[in-house]
């Protein structure tokens, strides 16, 4: 307005309740004021006043939704040629006009492609992947974003202290979180909540009107399922649902907390990402100390694969409550770094293991190149082998020794698989994932641990005689655990439950998907070294699982 460059059309984009249509009489207001055009509309003139009481004749404003065939638009540009009455210009606001029809917006670019001089069009939507490029490209266009949570607060702050009205923090806070970044709607549920309990504004009032899960029933929840106290667990939930909530919000708050927690857990000023009050803050904090961020997100994964299977289950609150079992059952996972710590102490602590044997190799990746050399009492060993070997081995008891007269297996050569078994083969009657959800659910009643460590791995294969699952390389922890052969021998008992027929189950890692070739191989790989090196090999493995039973303070079971 200030240069002079008034475009013919301006397309508002926003959810809803952002001030896209204010902003258009706003706009409008600019253009038509008696003391402008100016960027600053004064808002007492008669022009001024008769947009805001929505009586002027120069502004016209459209609902796209309920005029959006051909004849409606046919109709507008009929009315184009006249002048404005009184104003420079001809505002026409058209709100929602993403559902106008296809025929419509043709004959809408049409009055875009020559627009008379004294017509400003300003399109308002909620949806700007629904209109067509070509009206796009004919507007200027701005985007609105979502109101800020602190933008609704000081909003409504400012009402509450215009109207007398007395509120909490808290429930300010949660009013404006349940407007989801729309002003409007902050501004109804406030209207609504003094309507309901007057101007003396009571927290729990305003948590039943909101539908929200209490912070201190949550808090209650999450700290019995981080105890592993399923009951409790299943109580808390109980009683919410009794208290109206359904298993989607009850899911949904959940997994809120979850996120809470990590937060809290994470970031050095966590207040100001959490929109809770600070009494709700410090009780969660209390429960996020007796976890780590590997258990929370674990819990978080069960959380997010349940609320899948919540939709089109006949009674969520069945799956919601196996879900909180679930997450109750699941074992504590030591932190990463922990791990890592422990395992580079006894790294230090033992002395000069050999290349395979270097516990490091238990979690980090596998050495890509054949960098190390061979360890010299194994001189039969090639170094590249002996880097591809999975790191699964390291960790279990040792094999009873060879015979020393067993004549060494030759070792095969494995033919190279071709790439294409790495696409999903789905074979089964199943869909991919349901057997996925169905194989886990299996494992967890097994072995609710291992459920839980299959979750973050996907199916690469499942064909008639094989199953292969791959972990990403930040999934080595759980990758490696279930490689051991006790813990593959739970998931392939499972795949042949749940498949009915017999499977070969592999682990590998999606970074080195050909991994899963070395199980093959393994047999050779152990019967091809002399006898003598087997056996120094045997001890020095010995020596690190012992290492690693005295620092986790482990017992051997198998
Ligand atoms: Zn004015």
């Amino acid at each position: 307005i200030r240069l002079d460059r008034v475009a013919h059309a301006y397309l508002f984009a926003g959810t809803r309740g952002v001030g896209k249509t204010t902003m258009a009489r706003v706009l409008a207001k600019a253009l038509n004021c008696e003391h402008g055009p100016t960027p600053d509309p004064c808002g007492t003139c008669s022009a001024c006043l008769e947009i805001t009481q929505g009586a002027s004749m120069d502004i016209v404003e459209i609902d796209g939704a309920s005029n959006r065939g051909i004849d409606e638009i046919r109709d507008l540009r009929e009315t184009l040629r006249y002048l404005p009455s009184r104003g420079r210009y001809k505002v026409y606001i058209i709100d929602e006009v993403h559902m106008l029809t296809k025929e419509a917006f043709n004959a809408l670019l049409k009055t875009l492609e020559e627009p008379p001089p004294h017509v400003v069009f300003i399109f308002a939507t909620t949806e700007l992947d629904k209109i067509p490029h070509t009206i796009i490209s004919r507007c200027q266009r701005f985007e609105f974003k979502r109101v800020s949570l602190s933008g609704i607060v000081s909003q409504l702050e400012h009402i509450i202290n215009n109207e007398g009205i007395s509120i909490s923090s808290t429930s300010l806070l949660r009013i404006a979180k349940a407007a989801e970044g729309s002003m409007r709607d902050a501004q109804s549920l406030f209207d609504q909540v003094v309507a309901y309990t007057g101007i003396e504004v009571d927290d729990r009032e305003v948590g039943h009107l909101l539908g929200n899960v209490g912070s201190e029933t949550l808090a209650q929840c999450l700290s019995a399922i981080i105890r592993q106290d399923a009951e409790t667990a299943l109580r808390t939930v109980d009683a919410l649902q009794d208290e109206g909530h359904d298993a989607v919000s009850i899911i949904r708050a959940l997994q809120e907390g979850l996120r809470h927690l990590i937060v809290l857990k994470t970031t050095d000023h966590p207040a100001e990402l959490i929109p809770l009050s600070e009494a709700d803050i410090d009780l969660l904090q209390h429960v996020a100390e007796s976890a780590s961020v590997e258990d929370i997100y674990g819990l978080f994964q069960v959380l997010v694969t349940s609320e899948q299977s919540l939709r089109g289950a006949g009674n969520p609150f069945l799956v919601l409550e196996m879900a909180v079992i679930r997450m109750a059952r699941i074992g504590r996972v030591s932190s990463l770094d922990s791990i890592l710590g422990a395992l580079q102490n006894l790294e230090k602590g033992l002395p000069e293991p050999a290349a395979a044997l270097q516990p490091i190799d238990i979690i980090s990746e596998p050495p890509a190149a054949p960098a190390a050399a061979p360890p010299p009492a194994a001189p039969q060993q090639t170094a590249p082998v002996e880097n591809e070997e999975p790191p699964r081995d390291r960790l279990q008891p040792p094999a009873p020794p060879l015979e020393p007269d067993a004549p060494p297996v030759p070792k095969a050569e494995p033919a190279p698989e071709p790439v294409s078994t790495l696409e999903p083969m789905p074979t089964s009657a199943v869909a991919p994932d349901d057997f996925w959800q169905a194989l886990q659910e299996n494992v967890t009643e097994r072995r609710p641990m291992l459920g839980g460590f299959l979750q973050p791995g996907q199916v690469l294969t499942h064909s008639d005689t094989e199953l292969v699952i791959g972990f990403a390389k930040g999934d080595d922890f759980f990758r490696t655990n279930l490689m051991e052969r006790e813990n593959l021998n739970v998931v392939q008992a499972a795949a042949e439950a749940v498949s009915g027929r017999s499977l070969q189950v592999k682990i590998v890692s999606l970074d080195d998907p050909k991994g899963h070739r070395d199980q093959a191989e393994e047999g050779p790989v152990e019967a091809s070294r002399s006898p003598s090196a087997n056996e120094e090999l045997q001890q020095r493995k010995r020596e690190v699982i012992q290492s690693v039973v005295d620092i986790f303070e482990g017992t051997i079971i198998t």
